[in-house]
């Protein structure tokens, strides 16, 4: 049944067969994780991703734009021209500084600032520096976020649930606030859902509702904001080859199989998301608001 004839890949991005297939090495890290020391390491486009100025003068902040679907957009924001801050926790600074020193080698502007998202204080201080560093803002990227499983509701704890929201729901709530003082008509945020917002895993429970609620809350602040000119959508990655899924996120056989339940029958690559947070982000969506991009190696789910 396979067409045995390939086409190359694009300018932007090798070929849809060109990427690691199940199984993969048994592999744990404890949280959060080092991309770096991942088998095989993720693809972030460091070698693929060329931009062609769509972000040209934006001024971006990505939280755990370190490693992930935050690396590989933090990569193609700047490669599009945008000026970009990441924030990461200060446990992985060796991931963000390869992200960083490949960024400056190459010419292009990347702050970081390093910092625990769970507080809110911390949150307001990291839009007022991202703004300053930068010299303004009118990208956000609320991407970072904590998935740890646990088989049973009778084993998750109140911590665990409370930092499980904390992360990716209260954070995303204290970041967006605070930039909004800052962000301009014209402006773009972009939160990071999931499929597990609609499909819900059983030993997902606490991360699954905050997906969901990531899903509703970009929903009605993209109604809310319209009035301002300020687009917000969010983009629902399937299986995705990230530090994440080693460090808790899932159990270690389904780390060996991860990906192998997707009808391309493996992972996907962060480099292989990065591009519709750069459309969400570019004025050539102008009209997309309140909309959750799916790209999960093909379920047609969404
Ligand atoms: P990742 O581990 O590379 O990135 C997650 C990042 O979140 C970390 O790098 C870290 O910097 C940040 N983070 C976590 N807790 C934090 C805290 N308390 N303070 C500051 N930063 C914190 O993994 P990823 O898969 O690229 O995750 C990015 C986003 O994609 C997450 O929101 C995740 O839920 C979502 N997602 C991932 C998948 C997948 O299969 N990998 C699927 C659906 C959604
Ligand atoms: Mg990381």
């Amino acid at each position: 049944m396979s067409n045995q004839k390939t086409i190359p890949g694009s300018l932007n991005a090798p070929h849809v067969d060109a990427f690691p297939t199940p199984p993969f090495e048994h592999q744990k890290q404890p949280f959060p994780g080092l991309a770096s020391k991942m088998k095989p390491v993720p693809d972030h486009g460091e070698k693929t991703y060329k931009g062609s100025d769509r972000l040209k003068g934006r001024k971006a902040l990505i939280t755990g734009g370190d490693s992930g679907i935050g690396r590989a957009v933090a990569i193609a924001f700047a490669r599009e021209g945008a000026q970009v801050a990441i924030n990461y926790l200060p446990d992985e600074e060796p991931d963000a500084k390869e992200v960083m020193d490949l960024l400056w080698s190459e010419g292009l502007k990347v702050v970081a600032i390093p910092g625990d998202i769970r507080d809110e204080k911390f949150c307001q201080q990291l839009v007022k520096e991202a703004e300053e560093k930068l010299g303004g803002l009118d990208l956000l990227v609320n991407n970072a976020g904590r998935q740890q499983f646990c088989d049973s509701i009778k084993d998750l704890t109140t911590e665990a649930f409370d930092a499980t929201f904390k992360t990716n729901v209260y954070a995303m709530f204290w970041i967006t606030k605070a930039a909004l003082e800052f962000i301009p008509r014209g402006g773009s945020i972009i939160n990071t859902s999931s499929v597990q917002a609609f499909l819900p895993s059983d030993n997902l429970l606490d991360y699954s509702q905050t997906k969901a609620s990531i899903v509703a809350f970009t929903k009605g602040l993209a109604k809310q904001l319209a009035p301002e000119g300020i687009r917000v959508n969010s983009v629902a990655p399937g299986p995705y080859w990230t530090a994440l899924q080693v460090c808790g996120g899932q159990p270690q056989e389904k780390v060996e199989k991860f990906g192998e339940q997707a009808p391309l029958k493996r992972p996907g690559q962060p480099a292989e998301i990065a591009a519709m947070y750069v459309t969400l982000a570019s004025q050539e969506s102008s009209y997309a608001s309140g909309q959750v991009w799916c790209s999960d190696g093909g379920t047609g789910t969404l």
